[in-house]
């Protein structure tokens, strides 16, 4: 698994350990979510280009360096959406796309019903965001639509992965790295991660 990054920092399992707790409140999880990502994004964005850029000091010139890539927030409709933020915070210039998709009951497959993404590629690196990588399905969905618009540097940043999605992901696109705070053991029947924290789109939303 040379491309995927569990996180072991305190902050993240301590946060974790609360999102997971089926107690914890739909406020309380949505603040949870946001402070998450945005300490995944901070891991995720360790390789980005920079570029030089000179500033004035109030006492001299001074060397220093600006971010050349321009990137993409990319949640996957719905529990996505709680992901935003808390990186949007970090990096306030990025451009976020909404990408809609929904788990056919049966199948389990991903079904696309929302894309406004415009012809010609905006950004050059994309950070997929969906707290959950359950079979991989709407993710290496995703993943397909922004290799298809022209993206080149994508990366999945996700809170808790199953061994099945990180499968499917590698085997669809082994170039994507993959950011989580945790991987679980298995999906159960259903499709939901073990132990998992539930449904994170019904627990953001109140909607369980
Ligand atoms: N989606 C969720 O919200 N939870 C899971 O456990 C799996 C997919």
């Amino acid at each position: 698994m040379s491309n995927v990054f569990a996180s072991d920092h305190p902050l993240l399992a301590h946060k974790l350990t609360r999102l997971r707790d089926k107690n914890t409140d739909p406020k309380k999880f949505r603040e949870l979510v946001r402070e998450m990502a945005a300490l995944l994004a901070y891991e995720a964005t360790a390789d980005l280009a920079t570029m030089s850029r000179e500033v004035e000091t109030p006492l001299a010139i001074f060397h220093g360096t600006e971010l050349r890539e321009k990137i993409g927030l990319v949640p996957i409709l719905r529990a996505g959406l709680g992901m935003v933020e808390g990186i949007w915070g970090l990096m306030p210039s990025a451009e976020v796309w909404h990408i809609g998709l929904y788990r056919d009951e049966k199948t389990l497959k991903p079904v696309e019903y929302y894309n406004k993404l415009p012809i010609e590629p905006t950004v050059s690196v994309c950070l997929i965001l969906d707290p959950m990588l359950a079979t991989g399905g709407s993710a290496t969905a995703t993943t397909d639509i922004l290799k298809r618009w022209g993206v080149k540097k994508i990366k999945f940043v996700g809170l808790i992965g199953a061994p099945e999605g990180i499968a499917a992901m590698q085997k669809a696109h082994p170039d994507v790295p993959i950011y989580l705070a945790a991987v679980d053991e298995r999906l159960n029947e259903h499709g939901y991660i073990l132990p998992g924290l539930g449904d994170a789109g019904d627990r953001q939303f109140g909607t369980g």
